[in-house]
């Protein structure tokens, strides 16, 4: 493993690592690195996304205005992969993909940041891994059996199957809606109603019902999976159990607790601790993006972060 010292190292190429790098870039760092455990960037977007997703710049209602460079509009699942393939290769950020981080060590005046088999040295560093390496999932247990036919994305899907969408946001809705063009769907979910969702997916759903396109089940919650040949009975709390072709949760990401505490930084709440610029209680070490948030940021709001991140660390 080289010696070489960066400026920066940044752990996790989504929309945050990626404005940390190109804002630090553009006042005038050199030596960035950009580690992506993933074959490519974003790839929170590229699994939980369904191809040719409406992309919102202001997620759930979240109304965001951009304080950095990099601007961000409106688009689909496909232009924001462009958009952040352009942003990568016009400030020549050096993106190591395949490259998972275990944990990042202080040391006196530098940080090591540890992956497979090396590390990688760099005066200062940022997080920026996201929610969605874990997936949130049931706590009932899911028979292995059947494990095949439940899922946290639309990867597994096939045509023609009656599928169930478990959660009532909006990742759950345009995923139900989706599907819907091509597979008999149920959703799921443990309210009265989607109110929770943006007014766009509130009207989509509502229309999928009324054609009868989508049938809901709500104000339940499921207390079990079991194995009904080969496929995925689902018992309710309320009401008769019904047998699936396939399941999937849309239900949100967990905090990763467990890098965040083995790089020395403290969780309160469920969330990382920092200051007004990101910085955890490790000098030097800043969280960005979707796992400062309580639940879900957004984009727009990853963005802002890195932009913050960068003006604090070169002292704009
Ligand atoms: C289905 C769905 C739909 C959404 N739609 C929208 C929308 O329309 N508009 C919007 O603004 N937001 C939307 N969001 C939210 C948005 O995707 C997130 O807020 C945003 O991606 C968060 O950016 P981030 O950089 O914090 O983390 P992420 O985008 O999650 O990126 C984290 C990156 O870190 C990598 N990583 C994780 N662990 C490691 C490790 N140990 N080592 C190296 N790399 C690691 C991951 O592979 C990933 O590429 C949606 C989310 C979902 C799930």
């Amino acid at each position: 493993m080289s010696d070489k010292m960066y400026e920066l190292a940044i752990i996790g190429a989504g929309p945050a690592g990626i404005a940390a790098a190109v804002e630090c870039y553009l006042l005038g760092m050199r030596d960035i690195i950009l580690i992506e455990k993933d074959e490519n960037h974003n790839a929170t977007i590229r699994k939980f996304y369904k191809d040719n997703k409406r992309v919102d710049k202001d997620w759930k209602g979240q109304k965001v205005d951009l304080d950095g460079n990099i601007y961000f509009i409106d688009g689909t699942k496909e232009s924001t992969l462009d958009f952040f393939d352009e942003v990568i290769a016009k400030h020549s950020v050096e993106l190591k993909t395949h490259t998972e981080v275990q944990k990042i060590q202080k040391n006196d005046d530098h940080f090591e940041v540890m992956i497979t088999g090396g590390s990688i040295k760099a005066k200062h560093a940022v997080v920026t891994i996201g929610r969605m390496g874990k997936p949130n999932k049931p706590d009932y247990k899911i028979p292995s059996s059947i494990k095949k036919r439940v899922a946290y994305t639309l990867e597994s899907c096939s045509l023609d199957e009656k599928v169930m969408v478990v959660g009532g946001g909006d990742s759950a809705i345009e995923y139900a809606v989706d599907l819907a063009h091509k597979n008999d769907v149920t959703i799921c979910y443990r309210r009265e109603n989607f109110r929770r969702a943006n007014p766009t997916n509130q009207k989509d759903i509502a229309e999928a019902l009324e054609r009868e396109d989508v049938c809901a089940i709500l104000g339940v919650n499921i207390t079990a999976l079991e194995e009904d040949n080969g496929k995925v009975k689902v018992v309710l709390d309320e009401g008769e159990a019904e047998t699936y072709d396939r399941v999937i949760y849309a239900i949100g990401g967990t905090t990763p607790s467990a890098f965040l505490g083995s790089s020395g930084i403290e969780i309160e709440d469920g969330k990382p601790v920092h200051d007004e610029n990101y910085m955890s209680n490790v000098e030097g070490l800043y969280v960005a993006g979707d796992i400062t948030q309580e639940s879900g940021g957004s984009i727009a709001l990853g963005l802002n972060h890195g932009y913050a991140i960068a003006n604090h660390i070169l002292k704009v």
